[in-house]
């Protein structure tokens, strides 16, 4: 980069993350619209087309002709109960009526009046046969209407299997049902997810490196947040399964990485010092210079010593001094310029006071071989 200064870059930084983080915003909006509607491409099952109707319709018209008898057979114990009640009412008043007749006629003693007694004895006998009568015909309609309702709970009992196996049939078309919507999303998501790793492998480097930073963020918003509220009960499984894996592959890989950038660093140090020098690239450079590290070794250059300052309150004071040599890889730190002696740090291009190219170690190398 040309124009290489600190606000550049710290802009073109905010830049990109903006650009990556409103790209995986919108993605994640996008997506949930569309796993919310995924529930729609699959007909939702109805419990009715579960129902063995014929069967129910044929026991159900049996309960209602059941039923109906039932009620007519209530309907006539209700009657001759009522027809009990009035004959037991005129025997009651036929009692009392012959009681009092008997009565008088104990007082009176009149004995021609036997026969007229037995006479009425005998119509109030008549009132128990009836009542005898009725409550027989109450007896039978009950029995009638208990074999009835035994009839009518066997329908029921059927009925009530046949729901039973409805509800077996409709939880698994159900459970079938959100296996499916859920594959369907699953089959949105996972590749998305797998698209998200390729870039992330593939694409650091990339002109476009935002926008794929913001996909990768998206896709693994997607697969680990985005799709939980889908999951069906054994979701969990899944979403950690893949969870496991990626953490081994991304696991295995950094290692590899960090490995192959030490073993480079370490193949770099037995190249000469001058070649390492003239391979320093400025943004490096610059950075190195910034935290006083050697660009090739990465370590400190600067030393330091401490003086006890005489007087009253002595203090020590720290001394801070560059290395024209790093101590620990031997590359070339600072040195002369060639046209106006300025000392300058070797690794950026233009001597800092007369604006010479500065030659990256030429002159210490010839010292040194002079020497
Ligand atoms: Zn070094
Ligand atoms: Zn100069």
């Amino acid at each position: 980069m040309k124009y290489n200064n600190k606000r550049l870059v710290r802009f073109s930084k905010f830049i990109h993350y903006t650009i990556a983080t409103v790209l995986c915003g919108f993605l994640i909006a996008l997506t949930s619209v569309l796993m919310d509607d995924a529930n729609q491409w699959k007909d939702y099952p109805y419990r009715e087309s579960y129902e063995n109707t014929e069967l129910l319709n044929k026991q159900e018209g049996l309960k209602d002709s059941v039923e109906s008898i039932i009620n007519n057979l209530e309907k006539e114990e209700e009657r001759l109960n009522l027809r009990l009640s009035a004959v037991e009412t005129d025997h009651a008043n036929a009692k009392e009526s012959f009681d009092t007749w008997l009565a008088a006629r104990g007082t009176i003693g009149s004995s021609a009046q036997d026969k007229a007694v037995l006479e009425r004895a005998s119509e109030l006998d008549q009132y128990f046969v009836k009542e005898r009568q009725i409550n027989a015909s109450i007896d039978s309609v009950g029995r009638l209407i208990h074999v009835k309702e035994a009839k009518q709970q066997e329908i029921q009992d059927v009925i009530n299997l046949e729901d039973v196996r409805t509800g077996k049939e409709y939880h698994k078309a159900i459970r079938s049902y959100e296996l499916g919507v859920f594959l369907i999303r699953f089959s949105i998501i996972f590749p998305i997810l797998l698209l998200g790793i390729f870039f992330a492998v593939k694409f650091r480097k990339h002109k476009y490196w935002p926008i794929f930073l913001g996909f990768i963020l998206f896709s693994i918003y997607a697969f680990f947040v985005g799709l939980v509220p889908y999951l069906p009960s054994y979701g969990g499984y899944i979403r950690y399964s893949v969870g496991i894996i990626l953490c081994l592959v991304f696991g295995v890989y950094a290692i590899n990485r960090i490995r192959a950038f030490i073993e480079r660093k370490r193949n770099e140090m037995q190249v000469s010092q001058k070649e390492r020098a003239t391979n320093v690239q400025t943004d490096i450079a610059e950075k190195a210079l910034e935290d006083h590290i050697c660009p090739s070794c990465g370590k400190d250059f600067v030393i330091r010593s401490w003086r006890k300052l005489s007087g009253k309150d002595a203090k020590v004071q720290t001394i801070i001094k560059n290395t024209k040599y790093c101590r620990f890889c031997g590359l070339v730190l600072f040195q002369d310029c060639e046209s106006c002696g300025t000392e300058n740090f070797s690794h950026l291009p233009f001597c800092s006071n007369c604006g010479d190219e500065v030659k990256v170690g030429e002159k210490l190398e010839s010292n040194k071989s002079m020497k």
